[in-house]
């Protein structure tokens, strides 16, 4: 089993074609209502490829909780540690879109109730995973509790850092596989990335888009090419590679063939609109794979 410690957040789309300046109300085209958060769509992208999937994290008790929580379970993924806080919103994402323009704002809610003190409470279920897989839209204090626990067990554990303002220099050492996209290993890690990832050999796995991924195995550069695809929206691109790189790695995958199933993974998630829609079965990736 693959356990993803992070977030769970209710994405509401409004479509326009007007956004509103200052003070301004305008008609908008449709609202969508769909679930998401980085800890959700890696929970996603890990269950849809047949893997055992817990997630843990927190809802608030309102409506858009049990839409979280009855999504999560029809796909598969087990919800039991997952905490439901009184008097707080669960973390909801308020986007709105038009054209190629939008505006997010995300109240985290829930999401940063998730406390160190209630890992320690679900310990056991952290230490029977295989794997653990995190992000950074709970609070970093929670992050580092449960690499804590993790590095204890020998349990290898993936990071994503994002979002990176939340990253803690500590984490690197904790963490097992760090997962940053291009301009987040720049930021954390400085212009020369060459240098950056020969000092993290077979930890940095680098995301570059349209580009790949690549990281240092300790004697070379490894580049992973990506697909020439139609990318009809890369929205999850990164949760995507992420889900798919933990189940690879748990079938004892090398970190290359499981960048590789993961490259080919997240290649596949692009091609449909939609951060979830687009995230693929196992047998899809194998085709991609060739
Ligand atoms: P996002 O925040 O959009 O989810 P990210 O910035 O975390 O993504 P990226 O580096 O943009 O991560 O993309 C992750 C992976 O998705 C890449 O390593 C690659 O495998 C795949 N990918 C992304 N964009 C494309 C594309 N246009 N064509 C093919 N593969 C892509």
């Amino acid at each position: 089993m693959i356990t993803v410690v992070g977030s769970i957040n209710i994405d509401l789309v409004v479509q326009t074609d007007h956004m509103p300046e200052q003070g301004e109300t305008t008609l908008g085209n449709s609202l969508s209502i769909f679930t998401g958060g980085k800890g959700a769509n890696q929970a996603v992208s890990i269950s849809r490829l047949g893997k055992e999937t817990q997630i843990i994290g927190a809802c608030g008790t309102d409506e858009y909780g049990k839409i979280a929580l009855s999504s999560l379970k029809k796909e598969n993924i087990k919800t039991d540690h997952v905490f439901l806080v009184p008097d707080v919103s669960t973390g909801v994402a308020s986007i709105i879109v038009s054209n190629s323009d939008n505006r997010i704002i995300v109240v985290p809610g829930a999401n940063y109730l998730l406390t160190p003190e209630k890992i320690s409470s679900v310990k056991d279920e952290i230490v029977k995973s295989e794997m653990v897989v995190l992000q950074l839209e709970i609070p970093p204090e929670t992050v580092q509790a449960v690499l804590e626990i993790c590095n204890e067990y020998h349990i290898p554990t993936i990071l994503n850092p994002a979002p990176m303002d939340k990253f803690r220099k500590e984490f690197i050492d904790l963490a097992t596989y760090i997962t940053p996209n291009e301009m987040e290993c720049i930021s954390l890690f400085g212009e020369n990335m060459e240098e950056t990832l020969e000092q993290y050999p077979n930890k940095l796995v680098v995301t570059l888009g349209d580009q790949g991924a690549r990281y240092y195995d300790g004697e070379k550069h490894v580049y992973i090419n990506s697909y020439p695809v139609k990318a009809v929206d890369t929205t999850g691109a990164g949760d995507t590679f992420n889900g798919s790189f933990a189940v690879a790695l748990t079938e004892g995958k090398t970190i290359e063939e499981a960048a590789r199933f993961a490259n080919a993974s997240a290649s596949l998630s692009v091609e449909k609109k939609g951060a979830q829609t687009g995230m693929p079965s196992y047998e899809m990736v194998l085709n991609r794979l060739g």
